[in-house]
């Protein structure tokens, strides 16, 4: 039987033939990355990561709904009780909001697409109204004062707000590393 899968499985079997396993533990990066689940922007790529890096939450457009916040809001519980509580003074993590151009979510913003949309899909319009990236600086740099001014998000938890550039390949600092 092959699927779509099959490729892939064939790509997996090499993988696993080389892999070193990673213990459960702190993200290496100490940093959460949110951004978008489209197909050409995946952080692992762009940005380096790698197996035991950073923990990365998509959803369309990278939005930080109430979702996402409260992910992070567990996966800082869990970093603590994997550390013990002991994480060192220094260690501070951050939370690393990345946008991008041509986003698929942008035809959201307009009121008819969007309509069609929930009537098509039977999602509610809000929801779809909410995953809009039209402008991904606008978008970036109100998802970041979203999480600053979240009672969920942990103390001491940096956030700042970038734009990925589809044509570039290149990631923007449009905020800086805030804390609440
Ligand atoms: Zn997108």
């Amino acid at each position: 039987m092959t699927s779509r899968m099959t490729p892939l499985l064939g790509y997996n079997e090499q993988f696993a033939r080389a892999f070193t396993p990673v213990p459960l533990g702190l993200p290496a990066a100490q940093v959460i990355v949110v951004t978008c689940l489209d197909h050409r922007v995946d952080p692992a790529i762009t940005l380096g990561l790698k197996l035991g890096d950073a923990p990365v939450l998509r959803n369309a457009g990278g939005r930080v709904t109430q979702p996402i916040i409260e992910e992070i809001a567990y996966l800082a519980f869990l970093g603590q009780r994997i550390s013990g509580g002991q994480l060192p003074d220094g260690s501070r993590f951050e939370v690393v909001v990345i946008h991008h151009t041509q986003c698929g979510t942008s035809f959201l913003a307009d009121p008819g697409f969007r309509r069609e949309a929930a009537e098509a899909t039977g999602v509610d319009e809000a929801v779809l109204a909410a995953s809009a990236v039209a402008d991904p600086q606008v978008t970036a740099r109100a998802d970041v004062e979203r999480l600053l001014t979240s009672p969920l998000l942990p103390p001491k938890m940096g956030v700042s707000g970038h734009v990925y550039d589809i044509e570039t390949g290149r990631v923007t600092t449009i905020v800086d590393t805030r804390y609440p």
